[in-house]
């Protein structure tokens, strides 16, 4: 269980003072010139023992990622995006380290460019993120003015130029490669991969695309030692990590804590427990909206993180946004209003995705009003499949798997709504 001491976000419900003055009394931007010194291997190496897996959702390691990056210029520069585009539904705590501790993310910005030889850096910002911009913006303008960014950034020696791009509310540019096309000027459509942003990234230049928490840990990290963070959670599964629970829970919130921490300790702790006791409680999503939703009975005594979620429960930690379901939710309307977001968010690049998500759409609008025929159930499955793995990015998984959660573990709800319906009664849909 993590202690106060341990936690890395020192301001994340807003208590304290995010300026500057507040960042520097809570220990940010503490020998960050000393860190640079060390330099770019001792670094790397470090985020490598750290452990650390990105935050955004996939969970690749930071390090490895960092170690992609030309060494030496072939003239090209190299560049760090951050990814600060959280749209994943049930996701909000890349914001709260943008609203209330700016400046860890910033100073994070610093050190993982020089570690990559970047000499400017871009935060691409989620459109309806207005607050959080303004926020990070005078966190940035604050830090320019001490001389912390810039030129020769905290009296490095290092250059170092940051930019903060708003962009204009569309969920695919979180994709990293729509997110690149995005910033260029372009209309947000993913690219092929490989290349791999390390290889051709902005403006055809390497890059690195990292999440909002996976930078803003940096600092702490480096100051602290990668083995005092890799000592939290287990192997491969390391470090704190912010969890954004919300749904049927007493007190929604969100919290840093250990990694693999039980759900039920995890909800325990921070929630004051499910909303009606354990036995209300249907089901989770425990990693934001792109991964399977797990029944009540498999996710009490689950372990939270990337392996566990993955392996015992085929399901996922993804950017651990909790979404938790009583029995008093109509799942079946749950992932119907999930498909109908996915639907909305296709790019409409490739013809999988496009059409894919039309159809699981079109037969979800049967579902969940019991319209569809039974055998439908079966052929909705397989339209997940031809989606599943056949697609330019992960859009297209994210619209399969809430689906295939729904048929594996819920089905019989799908049956006695489409029974109810022809029997003669009409089907009572939750108010969305
Ligand atoms: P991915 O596994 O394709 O890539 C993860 C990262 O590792 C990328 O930066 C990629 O460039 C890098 N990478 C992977 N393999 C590599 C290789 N062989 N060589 C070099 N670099 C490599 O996943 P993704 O499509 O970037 O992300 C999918 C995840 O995003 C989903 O699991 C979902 O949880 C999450 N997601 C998050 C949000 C959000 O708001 N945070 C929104 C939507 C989706
Ligand atoms: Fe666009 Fe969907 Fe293809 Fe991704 S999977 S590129 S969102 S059409």
């Amino acid at each position: 269980m993590l202690q106060d001491k341990d936690r890395i976000f020192t301001n994340i419900y807003g208590m304290h003072d995010r300026t500057l003055k507040g960042a520097q009394a809570r220990g940010h931007w503490d020998g960050t010139a000393a860190i640079i010194k060390k330099g770019r291997d001792w670094i790397i190496d470090e985020m490598k023992a750290s452990g650390l897996r990105g935050r955004g959702g996939a969970g690749f390691p930071t390090g490895l990622k960092w170690s992609f990056m030309p060494k030496e210029s072939d003239g090209r520069p190299s560049y760090l995006v951050v990814n600060a585009d959280e749209s994943e539904p049930g996701t909000c705590k890349d914001r709260e380290i943008m609203r209330h501790d700016p400046h860890t993310l910033i100073e994070g910005c610093l050190i993982a460019s020089f570690a990559m030889n970047a000499n400017a850096c871009y935060i691409y910002i989620r459109g309806e993120y207005i607050r959080e911009k303004e926020a990070l913006q005078a966190a940035i303008d604050e830090a320019y003015e001490a001389g912390l960014v810039g030129k020769n950034a905290c009296k490095s020696g290092w250059d170092f130029d940051i930019y903060l791009h708003h962009g204009a509310g569309a969920y695919i540019c979180g994709e990293e490669t729509a997110l690149l096309e995005s910033l260029e000027g372009k209309k947000g459509m993913p690219r092929m991969k490989p290349p791999f942003p390390a290889g051709a990234g902005l403006y055809g230049c390497p890059t690195t695309v990292n999440n909002v928490e996976s930078i803003a840990v940096v600092p702490t990290i480096l100051r602290r030692g990668g083995s005092w963070f890799a000592g939290f959670g287990r192997p491969n599964n390391t470090g704190t990590k912010l969890f954004a629970i919300s749904g049927h829970v007493n007190n929604p919130c969100v919290v840093e804590e250990e990694m693999s921490i039980s759900f039920e300790e995890l909800i325990e702790k921070h929630c004051g427990g499910i909303r009606g006791g354990w036995d209300n409680l249907k089901a989770v999503i425990p990693g934001g909206s792109s991964v399977p939703m797990v029944p009540g009975e498999a996710m009490r005594n689950a372990t939270m993180d990337f392996d566990y979620l993955r392996n015992e429960l085929q399901s996922g930690l993804g950017t651990a946004a909790v979404i938790v379901m009583d029995q008093n939710t109509d799942i079946v309307k749950a992932i119907w209003r999930l498909s109908k977001f996915y639907k909305h968010e296709s790019c409409g690049q490739c013809t999988p995705c496009r059409e894919g998500t039309g159809w699981m759409m079109r037969v979800m609008d049967r579902l969940v009003k019991g319209d569809a025929e039974p055998e439908e159930i079966d052929m909705l499955l397989d339209v997940t499949k031809q989606v599943e793995g056949h697609t330019i990015c992960a859009l297209g998984d994210a619209a399969a798997w809430p689906i295939q959660g729904l048929i594996r573990h819920f089905r019989s709800d799908i049956e006695e709504r489409i029974a109810h319906k022809r029997g003669g009664q009409k089907v009572a849909v939750a108010a969305e």
